[in-house]
């Protein structure tokens, strides 16, 4: 048999991905993907709808998530896996990050007004038609009401950290996040760490619960890959990898690309606490 792939790192329009979760199964499926995972930013809300498109194109479909959470004064991504989504306190708790991002988005708009740019937040939440709006909705609107060409010349001019619009998000403590997510049945993985300068913190996350770190991304050159893998080793935990594709807005989907091997998924069921939660 062929070797099988996966990719647990996926965006759809419930965030700030361009594709519909039928177009991620869509696309998956052209891949021949065995399995993948949505994991849009603070919500769970896609997923019931891509468990139902993938179940038609016969692909294992994994519950997650990508929350935005706070580490001694660094923003960092974290990635939950395996998560019940009828859990309450999951539910209840993803809206409050929700908000987080509706504030930052009033707070960016507030910036770019004193800048002399004319765009209302109301505009970004009408385009973002979701509840977990962020900066790529943002550079869209500034786009289509013509402040900018693309959305690279919004982040390049705007959005991108240290530029003069650019605001902190206000996020949840990763302690909290880890059991958050370990409380709904989950596992949870360090997203991107070769994105962050933040290897030193890598230790305290341990300490927190973390069980794995995102060792395949498309922006992990090969190199960063195996050294993450070393140093999930050395710690004694997982190992994960995906595209983190947002739709095809830079060209291609990336979806698939990252050619994750299958008995990663294996093992991530192995530590699972209790039964498999996979929603096929
Ligand atoms: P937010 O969660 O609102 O801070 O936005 C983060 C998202 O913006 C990431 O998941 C990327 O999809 C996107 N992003 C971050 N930096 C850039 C950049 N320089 N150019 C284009 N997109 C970016
Ligand atoms: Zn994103
Ligand atoms: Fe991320
Ligand atoms: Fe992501």
């Amino acid at each position: 048999m062929d070797k099988q792939f996966i990719d647990l790192h996926l965006h759809t329009s419930f965030s700030d991905g361009i594709f519909t979760p039928e177009q991620v199964a869509n696309a998956a499926s052209e891949m021949n993907l065995s399995a993948i995972s949505l994991t849009d930013h603070d919500t769970i809300e896609g997923c019931s709808h891509l468990a139902e498109h993938c179940k038609k194109k016969g692909i294992e479909f994994i519950s997650g998530t990508e929350l935005s959470v706070d580490i001694e004064g660094n923003e960092m991504h974290l990635l939950g896996y395996f998560l019940d989504i009828n859990n309450q306190r999951l539910i209840e708790e993803t809206t409050q990050y929700q908000q987080n991002r509706i504030n930052r988005i009033i707070e960016l708009v507030a910036q770019l007004n004193k800048m002399g740019v004319a765009l209302q937040a109301e505009q970004v939440f009408n385009l973002a038609k979701c509840k977990a709006p962020g900066r790529p909705h943002l550079a869209r609107a500034l786009v289509k009401h013509g402040f900018c060409r693309s959305s690279n010349e919004a982040f390049s001019r705007f959005l991108r950290k240290g530029s003069p619009a650019w605001v902190p998000k206000t996020n949840a403590n990763y302690r909290d996040a880890i059991e958050l997510i370990h409380q709904a049945g989950g596992l949870a993985v360090m997203a991107h760490p070769g994105l962050n300068k933040i290897d030193n913190l890598i230790p305290n996350l341990v300490e927190a619960g973390l069980d794995g770190l995102e060792c395949w991304h498309t922006r992990h050159p090969k190199s960063t890959t195996k050294r993450y893998r070393e140093m999930a080793t050395r710690l004694g935990i997982l190992v994960t990898g995906g595209s983190d594709c947002h739709g095809a807005e830079q060209g291609h989907p990336a979806i698939g690309t990252k050619q994750v091997p299958y008995d990663i998924l294996e093992k991530m069921k192995q530590k699972l606490p209790t039964t498999v939660s996979s929603l096929n």
